[in-house]
């Protein structure tokens, strides 16, 4: 099973990906996770990558792309791709890379979600002391903290620095909602291809955690 995730920064990409990988056991390639191991390892590969990771721009595609096949062609598991494609040209690649190969694709998921409804949720997230997997949000009734406390355990809450840079937030929407050569691009190339052998699950990322899970749920195999 091969399946690509869509959905901006905010969209709740991280808890739907985690569902279908468990589902499925499948190996979860998330690129900008390979960076960080790269730089972490200091490799060169990762010091040529963490000057524009640092800068909020997208690693250049001779780096990036053949980075991402590589470690696709190594996963004996089937995969869920997450975070790459970023740009139409890597979607066209990936597609190229994937025929070439004669490996299918099953699922390609997107997470729809206004562009400023997602902004608020990430500036609205909210981190508590005892545990990060508390879901804490001042911009989602639902997940609303108690007070300034965590509404699971009362713990005290913090926002990420870089959940409230909104220069930086604005500079990652500007790519992922680019319909002309963005990930938005990259996502409708997708779901404009005919006869391209997989299912196409859009998702209404305003809903509930739980109604996306569900509907998610309904759609897959
Ligand atoms: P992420 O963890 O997905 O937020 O990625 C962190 C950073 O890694 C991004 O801000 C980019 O600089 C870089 N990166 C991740 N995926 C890609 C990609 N598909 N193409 C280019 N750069 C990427």
């Amino acid at each position: 099973m091969n399946i690509l995730i869509f959905g901006p920064n905010g969209s709740g990409k991280g808890t739907q990906g985690n569902l279908v990988k468990d589902k499925y056991s499948l190996d979860h390639i998330e690129s900008g996770a390979i960076f960080r191991k790269h730089i972490g390892g200091g490799t060169e590969l990762g010091l040529k990558a963490k000057e524009y990771i640092n800068k909020g721009e997208l690693v250049p595609d001779d780096i990036t792309i053949p980075m991402v096949l590589d470690v696709l062609s190594g996963s004996t598991n089937g995969w869920l791709l997450d975070g790459f494609p970023r740009s139409l040209v890597q979607g066209e690649k990936l597609w190229e890379a994937l025929q070439k190969d004669g490996v299918k694709l099953d699922y390609v998921i997107e997470i729809k979600l206004p562009r400023e409804i997602a902004k608020a949720r990430i500036m609205g997230r909210r981190l508590c002391e005892n545990n990060a997997n508390h879901p804490n949000n001042i911009g989602i009734p639902a997940i609303a903290p108690d007070g300034d406390k965590c509404r699971v355990c009362g713990g005290a809450l913090s926002a990420r620095d870089d959940d409230q840079d909104e220069e930086a937030i604005n500079k990652r929407h500007n790519i992922y909602y680019d319909e002309t050569t963005g990930t938005m691009a990259a996502c409708n190339f997708y779901k404009n291809m005919k006869d391209g052998g997989f299912k196409y699950i859009q998702l209404d990322g305003e809903q509930s955690i739980n109604e996306i899970k569900d509907y998610l749920i309904s759609q897959l195999a």
